[in-house]
């Protein structure tokens, strides 16, 4: 069995090895403990206390948090219950004109305005970019994530979570409840 070490994972974290191999370190968590390094590594990068149950994605990482799992930024920005999508707490730029358009596209084609937007997802309290989506205009926001947390610790690593959540989306519940308040 291929065994890594810690700074393979600290290098897969950076970017430095290519996908395929990222790939095959994350889709056998059961075998060793490759999981728990790079949780240990991404826990090592943050100064909050809760803990990381699962990364997801440059900058965010689903915690336990008391007994709700919640996003959290690394600054330590919180998103809310991990089943709504974290995109609805965050800044959003639009870029819907030529312009806008042209000052992350300069000198290249850039996408037609009447066709796309681009948004550009940013923590409210550090700044920092979270993620692009580039979507037909009017496309709802992509919820990029949900992953099944119970699942993944019961059925691949065999050591359930105290507490399972009921593991639904529940971002609609959210923003029916601001149509409400519209009213
Ligand atoms: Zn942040």
């Amino acid at each position: 069995m291929t065994t890594y070490s810690k700074e393979d994972l600290r290098d897969m974290f950076e970017g430095r090895l290519p996908w395929e191999k990222t790939k095959e370190i994350m889709s056998h968590p059961k075998d060793d403990d490759r999981f728990d390094k790079y949780i240990q590594i991404l826990q090592e990068r943050v100064s909050w206390p809760e803990k990381i149950l699962m990364p997801l994605g440059d900058h965010l990482n689903v915690v336990q948090k008391g007994s709700d799992r919640i996003v959290k930024c690394d600054c330590g920005y919180e998103f809310g219950d991990w089943r709504v999508n974290w995109k609805l707490n965050a800044l959003i730029f639009v870029r819907d004109d030529m312009a806008k358009m042209e000052e992350v596209y300069p000198g290249l084609k850039a996408p037609d305005p009447n066709l796309c937007e681009v948004r550009e997802f940013y923590c409210p309290a550090c700044g920092v970019m979270l993620k692009v989506e580039n979507v037909p205009v009017g496309y709802p926001i992509i919820f990029d994530v949900l992953p099944d947390i119970d699942g993944f610790y019961r059925e691949w690593l065999g050591r359930p979570l105290p507490d399972e959540k009921e593991f639904k989306d529940m971002t609609y519940e959210v923003t029916a409840s601001w149509a409400k308040e519209r009213v």
